[in-house]
């Protein structure tokens, strides 16, 4: 999709510190740490939210792929031994801003209190 965000970082338009990458996902680090690993994995095709990746003939091989290449992420980014959080945010009241699916991979530190 011509303008937005994360499809101009997948073709390459606009810069990311890129940390993974294959055919189908790319992974990045995000501008606005909330801490020392803070990475966005996206897939590369332009899926709004994960209610439309889910709802697409095509959306578990997208969602599989995200899945497969988390402990790759993980490992590259050494937490894959402490742990780590992912979090997608759906939708407006989900907090979501950027409106192409994707997920947030947190660790380098003790995080905060869970949400549930
Ligand atoms: P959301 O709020 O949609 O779940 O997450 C969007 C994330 O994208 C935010 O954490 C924000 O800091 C990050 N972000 C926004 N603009 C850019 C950008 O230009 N480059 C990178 N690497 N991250 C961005
Ligand atoms: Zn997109």
């Amino acid at each position: 999709m011509s303008d937005c965000l994360f499809c101009k970082i997948s073709s390459g338009e606009i810069p990311a510190d890129i940390v993974y990458e294959d055919d189908r996902v790319i992974a990045f680090r995000d501008i606005h740490p909330v801490a020392p690993v803070h990475i966005l994995i996206v897939p590369k095709t332009h899926v709004a939210t994960m209610l439309e990746l889910a709802a697409r003939p095509d959306g578990s091989d997208l969602a599989s792929a995200v899945l497969k290449v988390i402990p790759e992420i993980a490992r590259k980014m050494q937490v894959d031994q402490s742990g780590f959080r992912l979090i997608n945010n759906c939708g407006e009241e989900g907090g979501q801003t950027i409106p192409h699916v994707h997920f947030h991979l947190i660790g380098g530190r003790k995080l905060g209190e869970k949400l549930i």
